[in-house]
């Protein structure tokens, strides 16, 4: 092999490497590699799920463990850098370098997760939901919260934690049944979860082509900042919506 074919190998694998799938991919498995240590007997773990949402669409759970001490909700996160946000805000920031990019707060992402799982237990009013945001190793955790937003190294500590008994044997395989019969893998479930999201899309692009915000129906405005040229909700501060290298 010629050294070209082999410097050209390597920049394909450190492109692989590099990508946002990849590396997604990666902190899918160490987490669970994670719940894999957990007691069998005790906890009973699904991935990946799709549900329909509190909203008439879906929503896609990466990891809910069913056990006597509750029903913890697992949302995983492979950011880089700083990762700043308090428990209520809407949005957290994330900080690489000295650049700044906004991300919906996790907390409410899985909210609105344990929100469907509740729809879905609809009988069972008692289930006690705990919320955990597992962030990779690459992350720089600088959050001001009282839920549990952790390392993925500290998964099986963190659920460990709760001990308190709070469902039943029965109720423990009930809820977990619910959950995985509702749980529409490979079905339709999935395609129609992947039309609502293209749907979204498109209907968003139809609006700002419009020049009409996405998020409040608001009108966009161009304006020039720091980082160049960029179109801005004119209901800020109100709605902070924005809309980058235009
Ligand atoms: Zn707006």
């Amino acid at each position: 092999m010629s050294i070209y074919v082999v410097l050209g190998l390597l920049l394909v694998l450190s492109f692989i490497l590099k990508s946002p799938k990849f590396k997604g991919f990666i902190g899918e498995k160490s987490v669970s590699y994670q719940l894999n240590k957990l007691d069998k007997e005790k906890y009973l773990v699904l991935h990946d799920i799709t549900i329909p949402s509190i909203k008439g669409k879906t929503t896609q759970i990466d990891h809910v463990v069913v056990s006597e001490n509750g029903v913890f909700v697992i949302e995983t996160k492979n950011y880089t850098g700083w990762i700043l946000g308090d428990e209520k805000a809407d949005y957290w920031t994330q900080v690489i370098y000295k650049r700044k990019e906004r991300l919906y707060n996790p907390l409410r992402q899985n909210y609105g997760h344990i929100q469907a799982l509740k729809a879905l237990l609809g009988g069972m009013e008692e289930v006690p939901f705990i919320s955990i945001v597992c962030f990779s190793a690459r992350a720089d955790l600088k959050v001001n919260v009282v839920s549990e937003v952790i390392y993925t190294k500290y998964l099986v500590s963190t659920i460990n934690k709760y001990r308190g008994i709070a469902l039943g044997k029965n109720d423990v395989q009930k809820i977990y049944d619910a959950i995985q019969k509702a749980s529409l893998k490979d079905g339709n479930v999935k395609r129609e979860h992947v039309k609502a999201l293209k749907n979204d899309m498109i209907e968003n692009t139809i609006k700002i082509a419009q020049n009409k915000c996405p998020k409040c129906d608001g009108k966009l405005m161009e304006r020039t900042g720091k980082y160049g040229r960029f179109k801005g909700c004119g209901n800020y501060p109100k709605c902070r919506f924005v809309l980058k290298n235009v």
